[in-house]
């Protein structure tokens, strides 16, 4: 315990404290570490390193941690041999764990090289969520602790995925979800930037594991980021990005393996060049539910949609073909875990739809091309359904805003279709 009496307040990134009558300015960082960053000892002690360095430059320190490699997916494996369908809550309460583990091993890392480190878990630091469980949104966090841990000199090591209710009950923000607490934290105490490390050196026009020659992009903005998450780039989590450009924070991508400068996501500015197509995403869990042989009417589509919603699931591209005599068919896109539940509810309209039939296809993949400089040119769709041509691909529905076309096509074909069309477009 400091024998002064301690206070502190905190403005951009910075953080004050105040020793009677000295204050002392400190800069806040906030680095997460994802489940490769943190695969085993070795990684650990280098996450430690990375972390110590930061604090022996003077600044004061959060880390944000995700489960080791493989142990989330392993948590979910083990929870399938017990239950086709185990209760959401008991899901977190399990899941959760796999943070805990990371946090107090690398406070475990920073106290064998000589430094003050602390671990807590989202309840004890109140990092309060809603209540939907498996994919809770986080509501507020109280800084307080955090802030007083800083103040005594701790690295503060706080679990990222993992919240908890305002009755104790532990909650997760859903697959990916760590990117989402390190912004969210940053919010809280007013950083400027988020540094996300990960195992790539930031984002690519592709995945670089799947497209060689993907290039790394220096400058990206909130959009086109939201654009290439949303459309299955799983670099980072479609909800951090949302909260840092709601926040303006910007995201430094970068990995955790060498000390390279990756990608800052940042607000679009003036300086930064629109190029055409910015990048290529894909997403293969998806899976489509088709609709057939059902009368024309307007109110038919209202009836299938209000249905689907009120399972509170998310509809991706729809599309209504004509089939003679004033009959239609629909088809629509659902994440592959709202499968199962999308077609039990469209099978249920047989009995509304005379003559109606439902099918599924799982055997999809989507490919999303992006670029915020495609709303001022022309011919862009144009290319991509030749570059799939070339490669005689299949293209069964499409759909396209300003700033994005997506495919859907056979998940067999999704590699050809991701080289070609950045062959095609980014490369040529
Ligand atoms: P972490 O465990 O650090 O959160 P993730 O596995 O969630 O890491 O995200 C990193 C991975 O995202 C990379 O290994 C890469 O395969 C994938 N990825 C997909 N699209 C892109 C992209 N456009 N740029 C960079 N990486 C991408
Ligand atoms: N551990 C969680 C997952 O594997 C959260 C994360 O890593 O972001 O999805
Ligand atoms: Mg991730």
């Amino acid at each position: 315990m400091s024998c002064f009496n301690v206070d502190i307040f905190h403005l951009f990134e910075e953080c004050f404290f105040v020793l009677g009558k000295v204050v002392i300015k400190v800069k806040i960082i906030i680095q997460k570490y994802g489940g490769t960053s943190m695969a085993d000892a070795n990684c650990i002690r280098n996450v430690a390193m990375k972390v110590i360095k930061e604090k022996r430059r003077g600044k004061a320190v959060i880390v944000v941690v995700s489960a080791q490699a493989g142990i989330t997916d392993m948590l979910n494996e083990k929870a399938k041999e017990i239950s086709s369908n185990p209760s959401k809550r008991e899901l977190d309460m399990m899941l959760a764990t796999g943070e805990q583990v990371s946090i107090s091993l690398l406070a475990m890392a920073i106290h064998e090289m000589g430094e003050k480190g602390v671990s807590y878990t989202a309840q004890q630091v109140g990092i309060i969520t809603d209540e939907n469980y498996t994919n809770a949104r986080i509501k507020n966090i109280n800084s307080k602790k955090i802030m007083n841990e800083l103040k005594d000199g701790k690295i503060v090591i706080l679990p990222g995925f993992q919240g908890t209710t305002k009755n104790d009950e532990i909650t997760n923000l859903g697959r990916g979800g760590s990117d989402t607490s390190a912004v969210a934290i940053g919010v809280a105490v007013n950083a400027e930037e988020v540094e996300i490390y990960t195992d790539v050196t930031g984002v690519y026009s592709a995945d670089p594991r799947i497209v060689k020659n993907a290039r790394k992009i220096d400058f990206i903005s909130y959009d086109e980021m939201l654009e290439m998450a949303g459309s299955g780039a799983k670099v980072l989590h479609y909800r951090s990005v949302e909260l840092a450009a709601k926040n303006n924070i910007k995201i430094h991508l970068r990995s955790s393996f060498d000390n390279s400068v990756g990608t800052i996501v940042k607000k679009e500015d003036k300086l930064m060049e629109n190029p055409e197509i910015r990048g290529v995403a894909h997403s293969m869990n998806k899976a489509k539910i088709t609709i057939g042989n059902i009368e024309d009417k307007s109110n038919n589509l209202t009836y299938i949609f209000n249905e689907i919603a009120k399972a509170k699931i998310n509809v991706d591209i729809i599309t209504q073909n004509q089939v003679g005599n004033n009959k239609i068919c629909v088809s629509y896109i659902v994440d592959e875990e709202d499968y199962e539940n999308a077609f039990k509810i469209s099978e249920k309209f047989k009995d509304k739809f005379i003559g109606s039939y439902v099918k599924g296809n799982k055997d999809i993949a989507k490919i999303s091309v992006i670029g915020i400089g495609m709303k001022s040119t022309y011919g862009v769709a144009a290319k991509v359904f030749s570059a799939l041509a070339d490669e005689n691909i299949d293209i069964d529905m499409v759909s396209t805003s300003s700033i994005n076309i997506s495919c859907i096509v056979k998940k067999d074909d999704y590699m050809k279709a991701l080289n070609i069309i950045h062959i095609k477009l980014l490369e040529e």
